[in-house]
């Protein structure tokens, strides 16, 4: 037997959002308390745990306060710089995922290189140094390309569509005058989108849930579905092994999201790497034995990790996004209208304020008809943000 401390291990978060907020509620379960690293008192995760360091993310005082006495510190986002992870790790902090795995979640055009050397199977893609490569690349491919930032983009702030090679030039320019790295991909023609999730301990073990297929509308997810419909055996299981592969190889601990893009011919293409819970796995917190934020938690202090399998034959998430206009009615009336109608759903709100496109929180409903499931998530989500039945049903009616 290993031994083990007497007092319950703290695990340290950074950043303060609905992950850490999702992270806390895993962590009471199992007898602990997050600490999070939170800009302000207000932040999702802040109002529900009582160990809330405040400070930024970018102070290595703050972090340093935040990894005092932590079992180990891990990410609710991507955003500490290398140089000051690195002196927590000189300081004999226990960073999961530790730095040099993290980076590839950090810049896109390392985490593009290092899946390229690995074999696994990406849109073709050009580093952009000039505007002479940007055309050149886009010629070669047609026109159509994606310029993305390098770092720090997030729900498709970041990522531009060119259409044509002159669009691409100038968008490109425009990066470049600004000193914004970016780099150019083919934009891919895709039958649809979906996500790879799994979780990998120090000690080398490592577990997948059902692959899903995310739905995306303006570079924001908004329906989850797993498993993902349609989807065969073969192509599943290889999505998986290749999660698990590149977990392995970059030496992620905790969850890892590998986002993937399935083309019109069928095959798979790496989007995108996540290491953190995810928002491709809140289904989770409803729909499978052991959910994503309590994985990350077992990873990280190197415990066994938890059953991944599916309770129920389809789970459909669908992600509250804040309405253009925020309803005249309340919150506290919405989710009053929606438990009326609809007991089935399970709301899970983040204390976030309303603002337009803001993720403020998800609603689950778990079944056996994936399309009656993905209906009634996207009405449930729908009701929350908007306060309008998109059926239009009338409760006094
Ligand atoms: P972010 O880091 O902001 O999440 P992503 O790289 O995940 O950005 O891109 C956001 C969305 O843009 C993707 O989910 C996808 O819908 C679309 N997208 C990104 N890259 C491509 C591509 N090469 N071809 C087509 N669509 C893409």
């Amino acid at each position: 037997m290993s031994r083990r401390p007497a007092s319950p291990p703290v695990v340290a978060m950074i950043g303060g959002g609905q992950l850490a907020r999702m992270t806390h509620q895993a962590a009471i379960a199992l007898g602990q308390t997050l600490r999070v690293l939170a800009l302000r008192s207000d932040e999702s995760a802040a109002q529900v745990t009582p160990d809330v360091v405040l400070g930024s993310h970018t102070d290595l005082d703050a972090l340093r306060r935040a990894a005092d006495g932590a079992t180990a510190l891990t990410f609710d986002h991507e955003h500490v710089p290398q140089e000051l992870l690195e002196k927590l790790v000189a300081d004999g902090v226990n960073v999961l995922p530790p730095p040099s795995a993290l980076l590839h979640a950090q810049d896109k055009l390392v985490m593009r290189r290092k899946l390229s050397e690995l074999g696994a199977p990406v849109p073709r893609y050009a580093d952009v140094s000039s505007v002479d490569d940007a055309v050149a690349f886009a010629e070669s491919v047609g026109g159509a390309v994606v310029i993305k930032t390098v770092r720090g983009g997030y729900d498709g702030r970041g990522v531009v569509m060119a259409s044509s090679v002159d669009e691409a030039r100038a968008i490109v320019e425009g990066y470049l005058a600004d000193g914004v790295p970016v780099l150019v991909e083919e934009r891919v023609e895709m039958r649809r989108e979906l996500a790879a999730l799994v979780a990998r301990s120090p000690f080398g073990q490592g577990a997948a849930w059902p692959v899903v297929e995310t739905v995306q509308e303006d570079g924001i997810c908004v329906t989850v579905i797993a498993p993902a419909p349609n989807l065969s055996y073969e192509t599943g299981s290889a999505a998986s092994e290749l999660a698990l592969r590149v977990a392995a190889e970059l030496g992620v601990v905790g969850v890892l999201a590998v986002e993937l893009f399935e083309t019109v011919d069928g095959r798979l293409l790496v989007n995108e790497l996540a290491m953190r819970p995810h928002n491709s796995g809140h289904w989770t917190m409803d729909g499978a034995r052991t959910s994503q934020f309590e994985q990350h938690l077992r990873a990280v202090l190197d415990y066994p990790l938890g059953d991944t399998s599916a309770l129920t034959p389809y789970t459909v998430m669908g992600n509250v996004i804040g309405a253009p206009q925020t309803p005249a009615i309340s919150m506290d009336e919405r989710i009053h209208h929606l438990c009326a109608r609809m007991p089935e759903a399970k709301v899970h709100l983040y204390g976030k304020e309303e603002r337009p496109g803001r993720k403020i929180g998800h609603v689950n409903i778990v079944g056996a008809d994936w399309e009656s499931l993905r209906e009634r998530a996207e009405r449930a989500a729908h009701w929350l943000s908007h306060a309008e039945w998109t059926d239009g049903w009338d409760p006094h009616t």
